[in-house]
């Protein structure tokens, strides 16, 4: 991913598209057909796939990233978390990521770490041994990979423009609070620098400005990607706000306030206030580099082509593996 990025026009955009595993069969065939959809006529320079935390979703995450990766060519991502996970399910994960040609892992911590008493063993591997006490923090999932793979993978972490929230502190943490561990992350080894879903664009330039002139200096050039989550209904904006502790502005709840009980308008609202967000940001918050955007599509399509259409993020068609007749209808559908 870094090298993708740092072979795009130093003024140019890109974006990255996330999606998880789906259950059941059915609806992993209906994602099936909508990622080649979506690889064809949007374009992402990469896709994301998630990870369930302790591992829970270990299979279903390798076979949807086999499926982004082999068979839709698509550079993936894979998530993977650490915490309440044995180190062979880690060990398992990241050589079956490379057997598959994955080159880029979103190293994450997951859930806090359980105590002795709370350890559950129903996760996969958790009673075979004790090694997960390896993994404490993000930042000992990227000296691992570090450890056991050298450069092989393009190691992405996570990043929280409006400070970080979870059952292991009783209290938010700040931004501040935060960022001596961000710069762990990241000496350890971290390419490139992924946010939690905001919409609250000045935290988010603040945020970036923060780190640019971080004195640690490690922050200058790393590609910084703000992560965007369209409005898909108004029950979902609030419960994923609320969870992940982004800002509400008053003006972006007073308009979707207008419209709450039309779910087509609520919708259109939404893209209508993402595509404002991503354009103040190609110019608020200029890069050092390429301006990514990454978007936590719930692994659904329409509003994020919108969008992506709306702000001019698709890139033109130049490498196809498609035949011409396919061609013009991809040219068509955009
Ligand atoms: P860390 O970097 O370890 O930080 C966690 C907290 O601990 C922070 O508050 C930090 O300040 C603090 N901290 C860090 N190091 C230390 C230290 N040495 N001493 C004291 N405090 C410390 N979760 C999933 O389960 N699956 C996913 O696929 C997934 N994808 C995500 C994608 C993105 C882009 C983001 C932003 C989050 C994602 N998450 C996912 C959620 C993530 O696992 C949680 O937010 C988790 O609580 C923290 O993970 P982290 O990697 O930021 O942890």
């Amino acid at each position: 991913i870094h090298e993708k990025i740092a072979a795009l026009p130093p003024n140019a955009n890109y974006f990255s598209l996330e999606f998880f595993p789906p259950k059941t069969a059915q609806g992993f065939a209906n994602l099936h057909a909508r990622l080649e959809r979506m690889a064809h006529s949007l374009r992402p320079l990469f896709v994301n796939v998630t990870w369930g935390a302790g591992g829970s979703t270990s299979d279903k995450s390798l076979a949807l990233a086999e499926l982004t990766q082999r068979s839709l060519g698509l550079t993936t991502c894979l998530h993977l978390t650490c915490t309440n996970m044995s180190r062979k399910l880690v060990d398992e994960a990241l050589e079956k990521a490379k057997k598959l040609g994955i080159r880029n892992i979103l190293a994450l911590r997951g859930d806090p770490p359980r105590s002795e008493e709370y350890r559950d063993d129903s996760i996969p591997g958790a009673d075979e041994d004790d090694s997960n006490k390896d993994f404490t923090w993000a930042v000992d999932l990227v000296k691992y990979i570090r450890k056991q793979y050298g450069d092989y993978f393009c190691v992405g972490v996570a990043g929280y423009p409006e400070g970080h929230s979870d059952q292991s502190h009783p209290e938010h943490q700040s931004v501040e609070h935060d960022l001596p561990y961000l710069v762990e992350k990241t000496k350890a080894g971290a390419d490139f620098i992924m946010t939690q879903l905001f919409y609250d664009v000045n935290a988010f330039v603040r945020y970036e400005k923060t780190l640019r002139e971080h004195e640690s200096g490690v922050f200058k050039t790393i590609p910084i990607i703000p992560g965007l989550m369209p409005v898909q209904s108004y029950q979902i904006l609030r419960r994923t706000t609320k969870l992940s502790h982004a800002n509400l502005p008053e003006d972006i709840l007073r308009r979707l306030d207008e419209v709450k009980g039309d779910d087509d308008a609520v919708k259109r609202v939404g893209v209508d206030i993402l595509s404002e967000m991503v354009e103040t940001m190609k110019t608020a918050a200029p890069g050092p580099g390429p301006k990514g955007f990454h978007f936590y599509t719930l692994n659904l399509e329409k509003a994020v082509a919108k969008i992506l259409e709306r702000t001019n993020l698709i890139p033109p068609y130049k490498h196809t593996v498609l035949g011409a007749d396919k061609i013009a209808g991809v040219e068509q559908a955009i």
